[in-house]
């Protein structure tokens, strides 16, 4: 478990300490959990968000409006929008933001496919929606710069101000959610 984030040797020693006192068939459930994880999650091909199919189930979702799409950072950053229950859009995972510091590019996160995709498809509006760091700015600007380059005709904004400077989106309450969400502003 040392490894996991946020997870030192020492509370790694307590976890397995405290699992040691589970009864054996629990255990065995928790083990058995870990094995299935990865064998029944797949990737959709379209969002790379992280579902039991793909295309997932929000980008076969006949209800959402597929011409919307929200990018995020992370599959939680999702979770979290989805919970505040004020979008109806697609999403868009990148898995990361460019970070130069640590040799994170733009080929190194999901952008060229999201690039694609304003290509491809007909998108209206791109909400970006990466957390309000100095990362999760420069990644913003350049995904607005570059759609701009392609000549599309996409709409370009921001999510809103609610987010205090270096929040993570992930943990950000539902009602600021989608405030946010609702208070976004057009990129220039
Ligand atoms: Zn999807």
């Amino acid at each position: 478990m040392e490894g996991l984030p946020g997870v030192g040797p020492k509370t790694a020693q307590r976890l397995a300490y405290y699992m040691l006192r589970f009864p054996q068939d629990r255990l065995e459930r928790f083990a058995e959990a870990v094995e299935r994880l990865k064998k029944d999650t797949k990737m959709c091909e379209r969002c790379f968000n992280v579902d039991e199919e793909s295309p997932c189930k929000i980008c076969s979702d006949r209800n959402r409006d597929g011409g919307i799409i929200c990018v995020v950072e992370t599959p939680l950053d999702l979770l979290a929008l989805e919970r505040s229950d004020g979008y109806a859009g697609v999403y868009h995972v990148l898995y990361g933001v460019i970070n130069p510091l640590n040799n994170i590019g733009p080929n190194d996160i999901y952008l060229p496919q999201l690039l694609k995709r304003v290509k491809d498809e007909v998108i209206e509006e791109l909400i970006i929606s990466t957390n309000p760091s100095m990362e999760g700015e420069a990644t913003a600007m350049y995904i607005a710069n570059k759609v701009r380059e392609m000549g599309a005709k996409t709409r370009v904004t921001r999510i809103g101000r609610g987010l205090p400077t270096g929040a993570d989106l992930e943990y950000a309450d539902d009602v600021t959610l989608s405030r946010a969400m609702e208070g976004r502003k057009e990129m220039v």
